[in-house]
C-alpha cells in the first residue's frame, strides 16, 4: 500500500519514516515524492487538525494518507501554546524563536509541568479512517540543552528523566513519544486490517 506522510515538517518526518520501518508491505512516500499544498491548520483542537489534514490530502493525491497534528501544552500557561505550538512566537516563527517566547513566559515560575500531545489519523483511499492519540508528559527546562530532534525538544524533559529530549536522542525519543505512541497504536490497528 501508497502511504502518504502528510507532513513537510522534516523533524516529524524523520521520526514517522523511523516509526513505521518495520511496517511490512507499506511504501512511504514524502511530500518530495508525492506534493501536495499547504493546508491551513482551522481546526480547534489537535484532532480536528489532524482529520482536515488527512482528507484534504487524501482528496488531493488520492493515495492513503498519514496525517498527526502535535503540540506542545504548559500547565502555567493553561496549556499554550497547544494547536498553535509552531506559530507561538508568530506565523513564520523559528524553534528557536517559540523556545525563547515559552522561556520568557516561564521566567520566575516554578511549575514548569507539560505535555507533548500527537493526534494521528491514517485515512484509506475509500474514506476509513484509523485514529490514535499519544502524550509524553515532562516538564519545561530552564534553558536550551542537546541538539536532537526538532521543535521543542531541547527544553522539554520528560517524566523520570534528568535530560531534555534534545540530549536524550531519537532512540530513546521514539520509546517513549507521543508520537511513538500515536503511531504504535495506529500500527496495531493496521496490522488487523490485512494490507
Ligand atoms: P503542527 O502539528 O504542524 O501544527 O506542529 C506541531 C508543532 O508542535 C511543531 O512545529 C513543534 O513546535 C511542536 N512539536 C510537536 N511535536 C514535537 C516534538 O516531538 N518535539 C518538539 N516539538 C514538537
Amino acid at each position: 500500500m501508497k502511504l502518504v506522510l502528510g507532513t513537510k515538517n522534516q523533524g516529524k518526518i524523520r521520526e514517522i519514516l523511523s516509526l513505521l520501518s518495520d511496517v511490512p508491505q507499506l511504501e512511504l512516500l514524502t511530500f518530495r515524492e508525492c506534493s501536495f499544498r499547504d493546508i491551513a491548520e482551522t481546526g480547534q483542537t489537535f484532532r480536528e487538525n489532524a482529520l482536515l489534514k488527512a482528507s484534504e490530502i487524501s482528496a488531493e493525491t488520492k493515495l492513503a494518507v498519514l496525517a498527526e497534528d502535535s503540540g506542545l501544552e504548559v500547565g502555567a500557561l493553561n496549556g499554550a501554546p497547544g494547536i498553535l505550538s509552531a506559530r507561538f512566537a508568530g506565523e513564520k516563527a523559528t524553534d528557536q524563536q517559540n523556545i525563547r517566547k515559552l522561556l520568557k513566559q516561564l521566567e520566575g515560575i516554578d511549575w514548569r509541568y507539560a505535555r507533548f500531545v500527537c493526534v494521528a489519523v491514517l485515512r484509506f483511499t475509500d474514506g476509513k479512517e484509523l485514529i490514535a492519540e499519544g502524550e509524553l508528559r515532562g516538564y519545561i527546562a530552564h534553558e536550551p540543552r542537546g541538539t536532537h530532534g526538532f521543535g521543542y525538544d531541547p527544553v522539554f524533559i520528560p517524566e523520570r528523566y534528568e535530560q531534555t529530549l534534545g540530549e536524550l536522542g531519537s532512540s530513546i525519543k521514539d520509546m517513549i513519544s507521543h508520537r511513538g505512541v500515536a503511531l504504535g497504536e495506529i500500527k496495531r490497528k493496521l496490522l488487523q486490517f490485512k494490507l
